[in-house]
């Protein structure tokens, strides 16, 4: 493995979720509580950053600078992680700014990041604008792509698959929202390190399967070559469900409220309206279908995203 920042609150906890499991009539249902990684309110990205932080550091980076959504889960992770190095941050952000500042985007701003907010196709070229930028004050930055999602951000899944393998816990099943390819495509290498044999099943939280498919194997080709290991991954490796995507990115709607509010109100599971709950409102489906075996365990990752849960703009879709 490649050598990391220690940042996050690890290993996560496995937890078991039989009342939901029993109101679904399904499978053993278990989550991984990486909501709880510790940084900032947590979540995924935490994992990605030991990788990602480390990287920085080794290169003499006194600057980060990232892209996202104005709520994004990745962004807020990624500003308390310069905080708590002692590093700027810069945030090149899409979408309407809420007013006022509100979740994921308050944190930004608390942080301490510095945001500058574009139209979404203009993000590429804000960012070389703002590592120019960066460079002509003097400054020592580094880049970290949309979500984290390269090979050293991979690295964190990887770990995790590793993680959850020395936790003794061997599902049929996992299930997480999908979005940038990062975190499926480390779960697909650490399978292979780690020997896993069960299905790791990406639901789609914004790109169509085939298209995701693509990027996952190609980022999980690219982190296994990283890694010295020889491995191609090929989309038919990649297990996508694109069905829930809805209304696109960030619009709840109503199969998302449901999930919140059983996940909620059965398990005390807090998800979150743009990824965990769509991933949620996925797998409830799922099992309605009878998609899984009778006997089959189901882990339910949960990769964080909770304060999007106090954007104002969902508050009211949530407690209807
Ligand atoms: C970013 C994010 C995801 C998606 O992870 P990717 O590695 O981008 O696919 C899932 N859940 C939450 C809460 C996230 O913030």
């Amino acid at each position: 493995m490649k050598p990391r920042l220690p940042i996050a609150h690890l290993p996560t906890p496995v937890e078991a979720l039989p009342r939901l499991s029993a109101l679904l009539n399904g499978p053993d249902l278990l989550t991984k509580r990486d909501d709880q990684t510790g940084l900032a309110f947590g979540g995924n990205k935490t994992r990605k950053l030991e990788y990602l932080m480390y990287a920085a550091q080794e290169a003499g980076a006194d600057t980060l600078i990232t892209a996202g959504a104005v709520q994004s889960n990745h962004c807020r992770q990624t500003a308390a992680a310069a905080a708590r190095f002692g590093m700027a941050c810069i945030l090149v952000l899409f979408g309407d700014p809420p007013n006022p500042p509100d979740a994921n985007h308050l944190l930004h701003h608390l942080l301490g990041a510095k945001v500058i907010f574009t139209d979404r196709s203009q993000v590429n070229q804000q960012l070389e604008e703002a590592v120019e930028q960066a460079r002509s004050d003097g400054r020592q930055p580094y880049l970290i792509p949309y979500g984290g999602s390269n090979p050293i951000g991979a690295m964190g899944y990887v770990q995790a698959m590793l993680e959850l393998a020395q936790q003794g816990m061997h599902p049929d099943w996992i299930v997480f929202p999908s979005s940038s390819g990062g975190t499926q495509a480390g779960m697909l290498v650490g399978a292979q390190m780690s020997g896993y044999q069960g299905q790791i099943l990406g639901i789609s939280v914004d790109e169509p399967a085939d298209k995701l498919r693509e990027s996952v194997a190609d980022l999980a080709t690219r982190t296994a070559r990283s890694l010295g290991e020889g491995v191609t991954f090929s989309a038919q490796d990649v297990l996508v469900k694109d069905e829930y995507i809805g209304g696109g990115y960030a619009v709840m709607g109503s199969a998302e409220v449901e999930a919140i509010r059983l996940f909620a109100e059965y398990e005390a599971l807090l998800v979150d309206p743009v990824y965990t709950g769509r991933a949620a409102a996925g797998l409830i489906d799922l099992i309605r279908q009878g998609f899984f075996k009778t006997g089959e365990t189901v882990l339910f990752w949960h990769t964080g995203g909770t304060p999007a849960l106090f954007a104002g703009k969902y508050q009211r879709e949530i407690l209807k």
